[in-house]
């Protein structure tokens, strides 16, 4: 079983999630670096971020600290988000792995 991280995550990228997963498998955009601490991160429009569900432990330590509430369990999967099933399983298996909290992107939330 697994969490999922939807399209509303996209533009916001909080990273509040990355603080609380146990086990570390929330993973960013292609291009993001750990070193930019800024708003100069390289990120491409719409990029978010994905969890790996062979690595999730289905703890949902994430769901409330995400502030857009783009995080689902797989069986609650709203039918519009379908297909980010397999967009978390493809996409976190090619990105590097988060551990700290970021700031948000520029312009998250408005
Ligand atoms: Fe991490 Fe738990 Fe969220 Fe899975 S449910 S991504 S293990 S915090």
């Amino acid at each position: 079983m697994t969490y999922i991280i939807v399209e509303v995550c996209k533009g916001t990228c909080d990273t509040s999630c990355v603080d609380v997963c146990p086990v570390d498998c929330i993973y960013p955009p292609e291009g993001y670096t750990l070193e930019d601490d800024d708003k100069k991160r390289i990120l491409k429009d719409g990029e978010m971020l994905y969890i790996h569900p062979e690595e999730c432990i289905d703890c949902e330590a994430c769901v409330p600290e995400c502030p857009v509430e783009a995080i689902f369990h797989e069986d609650n999967l709203p039918e519009e988000w379908a297909e980010y099933t397999e967009l978390n399983v493809e996409l976190s298996q090619t990105c590097p792995v988060i551990t700290e909290k970021k700031e948000p992107l520029p312009g998250a939330g408005e």
